[in-house]
Protein backbone atom coordinates (compact mmCIF):
# COMPACT_ATOMS: atom_id res chain seq x y z
CA UNK A 1 0.00 0.00 0.00
CA UNK A 2 1.24 3.63 -0.67
CA UNK A 3 3.80 3.76 2.57
CA UNK A 4 2.23 6.92 4.51
CA UNK A 5 -0.86 4.87 5.01
CA UNK A 6 1.32 1.60 6.64
CA UNK A 7 1.09 2.84 10.13
CA UNK A 8 -2.59 3.67 10.71
CA UNK A 9 -3.71 0.25 8.71
CA UNK A 10 -1.37 -1.14 11.69
CA UNK A 11 -2.45 0.62 14.08
CA UNK A 12 -6.13 -0.61 12.82
CA UNK A 13 -5.00 -4.35 13.18
CA UNK A 14 -4.28 -4.05 16.69
CA UNK A 15 -6.77 -1.62 17.94
CA UNK A 16 -9.30 -4.13 16.09
CA UNK A 17 -7.53 -7.35 17.14
CA UNK A 18 -7.93 -8.26 13.69
CA UNK A 19 -6.30 -11.52 11.80
CA UNK A 20 -4.96 -9.73 8.33
CA UNK A 21 -4.06 -12.07 5.83
CA UNK A 22 -2.54 -11.18 2.26
CA UNK A 23 -4.53 -13.65 0.07
CA UNK A 24 -3.39 -15.42 -3.46
CA UNK A 25 -5.27 -13.79 -6.30
CA UNK A 26 -9.51 -14.48 -6.15
CA UNK A 27 -11.07 -13.62 -9.59
CA UNK A 28 -14.38 -13.24 -7.86
CA UNK A 29 -13.21 -10.64 -5.32
CA UNK A 30 -10.83 -8.23 -4.34
CA UNK A 31 -10.64 -9.28 -0.42
CA UNK A 32 -13.02 -9.92 2.12
CA UNK A 33 -13.66 -9.77 6.11
CA UNK A 34 -15.25 -12.51 8.23
CA UNK A 35 -16.67 -11.59 11.71
CA UNK A 36 -15.49 -13.60 15.00
CA UNK A 37 -16.64 -17.22 14.66
CA UNK A 38 -15.90 -20.57 16.40
CA UNK A 39 -13.04 -19.18 19.00
CA UNK A 40 -11.21 -17.28 15.91
CA UNK A 41 -11.58 -13.69 15.69
CA UNK A 42 -11.62 -10.51 12.96
CA UNK A 43 -10.00 -11.65 9.81
CA UNK A 44 -9.45 -9.73 6.56
CA UNK A 45 -7.75 -11.05 3.40
CA UNK A 46 -6.89 -8.97 0.40
CA UNK A 47 -5.01 -9.98 -2.58
CA UNK A 48 -1.49 -9.46 -3.33
CA UNK A 49 -1.45 -8.53 -6.48
CA UNK A 50 -3.65 -5.37 -6.14
CA UNK A 51 -1.67 -2.46 -7.15
CA UNK A 52 -1.13 0.45 -3.86
CA UNK A 53 -4.24 2.16 -4.38
CA UNK A 54 -6.54 -0.88 -5.37
CA UNK A 55 -4.99 -2.41 -2.38
CA UNK A 56 -5.59 0.42 0.25
CA UNK A 57 -8.98 1.16 -1.11
CA UNK A 58 -10.13 -2.96 -0.56
CA UNK A 59 -8.77 -2.74 2.99
CA UNK A 60 -10.48 0.24 4.16
CA UNK A 61 -13.90 -1.45 2.23
CA UNK A 62 -12.91 -4.54 4.80
CA UNK A 63 -12.13 -2.34 7.70
CA UNK A 64 -15.43 -0.58 7.20
CA UNK A 65 -17.22 -4.28 7.76
CA UNK A 66 -15.35 -4.46 10.64
CA UNK A 67 -16.21 -1.46 12.29
CA UNK A 68 -19.82 -1.92 11.12
CA UNK A 69 -19.81 -5.46 12.59
CA UNK A 70 -18.79 -4.55 16.13
CA UNK A 71 -21.22 -1.70 16.01
CA UNK A 72 -24.14 -4.02 14.60
CA UNK A 73 -23.57 -7.56 14.27
CA UNK A 74 -25.85 -8.92 11.87
CA UNK A 75 -28.52 -6.19 12.11
CA UNK A 76 -27.68 -4.40 9.15
CA UNK A 77 -27.01 -5.07 5.59
CA UNK A 78 -23.39 -5.68 4.19
CA UNK A 79 -23.12 -2.64 2.24
CA UNK A 80 -25.72 -0.72 3.80
CA UNK A 81 -26.14 2.71 5.13
CA UNK A 82 -24.19 1.86 8.62
CA UNK A 83 -21.35 0.65 6.29
CA UNK A 84 -21.13 3.48 3.98
CA UNK A 85 -20.66 5.71 6.79
CA UNK A 86 -18.01 3.93 8.33
CA UNK A 87 -16.27 3.43 5.06
CA UNK A 88 -16.36 7.43 4.55
CA UNK A 89 -15.14 8.33 7.66
CA UNK A 90 -12.50 5.82 7.66
CA UNK A 91 -11.06 6.47 4.37
CA UNK A 92 -10.65 10.16 5.79
CA UNK A 93 -7.37 10.22 7.15
CA UNK A 94 -5.92 8.91 3.73
CA UNK A 95 -7.32 11.69 1.69
CA UNK A 96 -5.58 14.15 4.63
CA UNK A 97 -2.43 12.22 4.11
CA UNK A 98 -2.52 13.30 0.42
CA UNK A 99 -2.44 9.57 0.00
CA UNK A 100 -3.82 9.17 -3.30
CA UNK A 101 -3.26 10.48 -7.11
CA UNK A 102 -5.81 13.45 -8.35
CA UNK A 103 -7.73 10.91 -10.50
CA UNK A 104 -8.30 8.12 -7.78
CA UNK A 105 -9.06 10.41 -5.04
CA UNK A 106 -11.80 12.15 -7.69
CA UNK A 107 -13.27 8.96 -8.49
CA UNK A 108 -13.01 8.04 -4.97
CA UNK A 109 -15.23 11.01 -3.66
CA UNK A 110 -17.41 10.12 -6.70
CA UNK A 111 -17.57 6.57 -5.34
CA UNK A 112 -18.19 7.63 -1.41
CA UNK A 113 -20.96 9.82 -2.43
CA UNK A 114 -22.85 7.12 -3.55
CA UNK A 115 -21.19 3.67 -2.64
CA UNK A 116 -22.52 0.57 -4.53
CA UNK A 117 -21.93 -2.60 -3.32
CA UNK A 118 -18.28 -3.28 -4.02
CA UNK A 119 -14.93 -1.44 -4.84
CA UNK A 120 -15.84 -4.40 -7.61
CA UNK A 121 -19.13 -3.26 -8.88
CA UNK A 122 -18.51 0.54 -9.77
CA UNK A 123 -16.82 1.04 -12.88
CA UNK A 124 -15.42 4.24 -12.86
CA UNK A 125 -14.08 3.71 -9.72
CA UNK A 126 -12.48 0.43 -10.65
CA UNK A 127 -11.00 1.90 -14.37
CA UNK A 128 -9.07 4.82 -12.01
CA UNK A 129 -7.49 2.14 -9.88
CA UNK A 130 -7.20 -0.15 -12.75
CA UNK A 131 -4.73 2.33 -14.50
CA UNK A 132 -2.31 2.08 -11.62
CA UNK A 133 -1.71 -1.75 -12.38
CA UNK A 134 1.53 -2.80 -13.32
CA UNK A 135 1.11 -3.54 -17.65
CA UNK A 136 0.06 -6.84 -18.18
CA UNK A 137 1.44 -8.08 -21.68
CA UNK A 138 -1.17 -10.12 -23.00
CA UNK A 139 -4.13 -8.90 -21.10
CA UNK A 140 -6.89 -6.29 -22.28
CA UNK A 141 -10.29 -5.60 -21.53
CA UNK A 142 -13.36 -6.30 -23.36
CA UNK A 143 -13.67 -2.95 -23.73
CA UNK A 144 -10.57 -1.72 -25.61
CA UNK A 145 -11.08 -4.71 -28.07
CA UNK A 146 -12.22 -3.82 -31.36
CA UNK A 147 -16.12 -5.19 -32.82
CA UNK A 148 -16.11 -9.24 -33.46
CA UNK A 149 -12.61 -9.37 -32.30
CA UNK A 150 -11.81 -13.14 -31.23
CA UNK A 151 -10.49 -13.72 -28.04
CA UNK A 152 -9.88 -16.23 -24.82
CA UNK A 153 -10.27 -16.72 -21.53
CA UNK A 154 -7.70 -17.65 -19.08
CA UNK A 155 -9.26 -20.93 -19.15
CA UNK A 156 -8.81 -21.26 -22.70
CA UNK A 157 -12.64 -20.88 -23.75
CA UNK A 158 -12.72 -18.88 -27.07
CA UNK A 159 -15.37 -15.96 -27.43
CA UNK A 160 -15.99 -13.46 -29.95
CA UNK A 161 -17.49 -10.21 -28.91
CA UNK A 162 -20.32 -8.23 -30.60
CA UNK A 163 -22.65 -5.71 -29.72
CA UNK A 164 -23.24 -3.56 -26.57
CA UNK A 165 -26.24 -4.38 -24.40
CA UNK A 166 -26.88 -1.53 -22.15
CA UNK A 167 -23.36 -1.52 -19.70
CA UNK A 168 -22.15 -5.37 -20.88
CA UNK A 169 -21.17 -7.05 -23.72
CA UNK A 170 -22.58 -9.67 -25.79
CA UNK A 171 -20.12 -12.20 -26.81
CA UNK A 172 -20.42 -15.39 -28.58
CA UNK A 173 -18.81 -18.58 -27.51
CA UNK A 174 -17.01 -20.27 -30.69
CA UNK A 175 -17.25 -23.54 -29.58
CA UNK A 176 -20.62 -23.77 -28.37
CA UNK A 177 -22.67 -20.58 -29.93
CA UNK A 178 -24.05 -19.52 -27.01
CA UNK A 179 -24.37 -16.30 -25.94
CA UNK A 180 -22.59 -14.98 -22.69
CA UNK A 181 -22.51 -11.25 -21.54
CA UNK A 182 -18.83 -9.95 -20.44
CA UNK A 183 -18.45 -6.75 -18.13
CA UNK A 184 -16.67 -4.30 -19.75
CA UNK A 185 -13.76 -4.18 -17.46
CA UNK A 186 -13.20 -8.11 -17.94
CA UNK A 187 -9.49 -9.22 -18.28
CA UNK A 188 -9.17 -11.17 -21.32
CA UNK A 189 -6.66 -12.13 -23.90
CA UNK A 190 -7.04 -11.19 -27.66
CA UNK A 191 -6.40 -13.87 -30.17
CA UNK A 192 -7.48 -11.63 -33.53
CA UNK A 193 -9.03 -8.49 -34.19
CA UNK A 194 -11.84 -9.96 -36.06
CA UNK A 195 -12.80 -13.30 -37.61
ZN1 LIG B 1 -17.90 -5.38 1.01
Amino acid sequence: MPPDAAPLIGRWIDHFKCEFKISRNRNSKFGDYRPPFGGKGHRISVNYDLNVYAFLVTTVHEFAHLHTWNQHQHKVKPHGTEWKENFKKMMQPFFEKDVFPADVKQAIVAYLSNPGASSCTDLNLYRSLRKYDAPKPDAVTVEKLPFKAVFKLKDGRVFRKEEQLRKRFKCIELATRRVYLFSPVAEVELVREAS
